[in-house]
């Protein structure tokens, strides 16, 4: 039988730690860390796109130089990292100026909002592929990482959930809508690095939210040894998926519905005020949507149901 996606990765490159001082944090969370003195950590992360995968065969190319970044900018952003650079590797069936020139434009357009300064990459020819590496730094002992969850801490999510999910299902067709702001939402997501940045020394964990709330948050669980139950009536929605659920009753949506690159995190109450406070100049809302507590697993309330939930999100090869 195929492996998955983490199940690969567990078997055949998780290592034991060769003891290099500089290794601060390997394999298992948005970014690695490497520290090279007692004052900054260096946050890395890499993610790629595939034609056909992470975005639709003859995509505006725009969007898809503006994604390659913003899903790694992202990741640092679930770290509480203050990005700084990126490297890019480009594979592409042919060199096409008219496209090339409208991918650069996306991807500059987002890294001059976070001064993120392209410093190398890779040129290939082949299957269309984009693999973006993106750095930042963060304070020493300050960065947010998904193995810190305590039970009793309030878990919070940014921005709306379901919007990417409910966007990918009109690109299918699946779904008679052409809401401009789901699409968008979908095509060009904007990684909350602002909310990363307020976190810090704040938030005992967090994600960002790549393959949906449940599976996310499934690793936090997981990392942190301890589960949570999620209120779901408290889930941040737009009109456009409350419609959706009202008329298809697809209320997994928000859990399971992957691309919406909002992080979730976790804080202890008696910090919740302050930091709700201090999240509230953001252009995005910021809602507590559940509790750690010390069961196994997930569980969702709804309608007065506890709900048993599967801690999986999206996955490659499963
Ligand atoms: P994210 O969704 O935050 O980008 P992933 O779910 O892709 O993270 O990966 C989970 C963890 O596994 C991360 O720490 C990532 O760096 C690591 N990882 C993924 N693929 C590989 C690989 N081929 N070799 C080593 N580490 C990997
Ligand atoms: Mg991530």
């Amino acid at each position: 039988m195929a492996l998955s996606e983490f199940d690969l990765i567990e078997r055949f490159f998780v290592r034991k730690n060769g003891g290099n001082p500089f290794i601060r944090l390997g394999i298992g969370d948005d970014c690695a860390l490497l520290g090279f003195d007692d004052s900054v950590e260096l946050a890395v992360t890499t993610d790629t796109m595939v034609e056909g995968v992470h975005f639709f065969s003859g995509a505006d190319s725009e969007a898809v130089g503006y994604k390659a970044l913003a899903v790694n900018l992202s990741d640092l952003a679930s770290m509480g990292a203050e990005p700084v650079c990126a490297t890019l590797a480009l594979t592409m069936p042919q060199s096409d100026a008219s496209w090339l020139r409208r991918f650069a434009r996306g991807f500059f357009d987002l890294a001059q909002v976070w001064s993120v300064e392209l410093i190398g990459g890779d040129t290939t020819q082949g299957p269309l592929t984009i693999t973006v590496q993106a750095m930042g730094t963060v304070p020493k002992g300050e960065a947010l990482l998904r193995s810190t969850a305590r039970p009793a801490d309030l878990i919070y999510v940014t921005g709306y959930l379901g919007d990417a999910g409910l966007g990918v299902k009109i690109e299918q067709n699946e779904v008679d809508c052409s809401d401009a702001a789901v699409l968008n939402r979908l095509h060009r997501p904007e990684p909350r690095v602002d909310a990363g940045l307020r976190l810090r020394g704040v938030a005992t964990a967090c994600i960002d939210l790549s393959d949906g709330l449940a599976g996310d948050l499934g690793h936090i669980l997981q990392a942190s040894g301890v589960g949570a139950i999620i209120d779901w009536d408290k889930l941040p929605l737009s009109d456009a998926v409350r419609h959706y659920i009202g008329e298809s009753r697809d209320w997994e949506l928000p859990l399971r519905g992957g691309d919406d690159y909002e992080l979730c995190f976790t804080i202890p109450a008696s910090e919740a005020a302050a930091m709700e406070r201090r999240m509230a100049d953001l252009r995005y809302p910021c809602a507590c949507v559940g509790v750690i507590d010390r069961s196994d697993g997930l569980r969702v309330l709804k309608d007065s149901n506890r709900i048993q939930f599967s801690l999986q999100g999206y996955e490659h090869f499963s």
